[in-house]
């Protein structure tokens, strides 16, 4: 269901009166934890203000460290549900089990992370769902293996499919992954499905998400995915490579002549 041989025209993903994969480029931004009210809500006003048309934020988060902060779980849904009203942005929040689907019943966009591409009992669970799924690519999985996770969603009924590249691992250590542009081109050669790109989990680096985000562009992305947050410095998670709501009110007056942005 995802192979482009036997659907030729672009699949457009719609979030309300969204729509991923139409002609202007989608930018979703926001923290990388959702971390009390107060941050969300500020977070979302100025991702709002800079031309971001949805909001990211985990409250399930899947860390390296079972000793780092794990997400606020059901009160952190409820924080962004708080900041979608306030600004109208659509909500974008990672899902890791299966138990917690009720919990995402009114979420816009469930969100699979990398370290869950091929948890195949949660991908047929969402395609039984109508919800639009971020896909994001694992770790180390080819693009074979994404579209084939793709396949488990679809397979189910689910044919709102947004594929996220988000970096892989390779040998290079400055970078916190590597950013691989060419799966722009391949996956939407070998499927109709969007493509949007994560600069900062890719790079890992807050100076080095304006240059992948302007390559992203050139190179055919449908959209990016930003992490914003108030006090880098201070986040609960991901901080070393978030952005500042002022960093990202220039990148995206820089990125604007190079796409339809809103
Ligand atoms: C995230 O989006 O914060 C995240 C955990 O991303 P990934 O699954 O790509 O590592
Ligand atoms: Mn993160």
């Amino acid at each position: 269901k995802a192979n482009r041989k036997f659907h030729p025209d672009n699949t457009e993903v719609k979030v309300g009166d969204l729509v991923i994969g139409g002609k202007k480029l989608t930018v979703i931004a926001g923290p990388c934890s959702v971390e009390s009210e107060e941050q969300i809500v500020e977070i979302a006003r100025r991702v709002k203000a800079a031309g971001a048309t949805m909001l990211r934020g985990g409250a399930f988060k899947p860390r390296t460290s079972p000793y780092s902060f794990q997400g606020l779980h059901a009160e952190g849904l409820e924080l962004l549900r708080i900041a979608r009203k306030e600004t109208g942005l659509p909500i974008v929040t990672e899902i890791m089990n299966t138990e917690d689907l009720d919990l995402f019943a009114d979420v816009d966009v469930i969100q699979v992370g990398a370290r869950s591409m091929q948890n195949f009992e949660l991908l047929k669970e969402l395609g039984k769902t109508d919800k639009p799924i971020l896909l994001k690519r694992g770790l180390a999985n080819t693009y074979e293996e994404m579209l084939m996770s793709a396949e488990y969603i679809m397979a189910g009924g689910n044919e709102n499919v947004i594929l996220c590249e988000r970096g892989i691992r390779t040998y290079e250590t400055f970078t916190r992954n590597t950013l691989d542009i060419s799966a722009i081109p391949v996956l939407k050669r070998l499927s109709h499905l969007p493509v949007i790109i994560d600069p900062s989990h890719a790079a890992g680096l807050p100076w080095m998400v304006e240059p992948l985000s302007k390559a992203s562009i050139a190179a055919g992305a449908d959209g990016l995915i930003i992490e914003v947050h108030n006090n880098p410095a201070k986040a609960l998670s991901d901080g070393a490579q978030s952005l500042t709501p002022d960093q990202f009110d220039g990148i995206m007056e820089r990125l604007a002549p190079l796409a339809q942005v809103v």
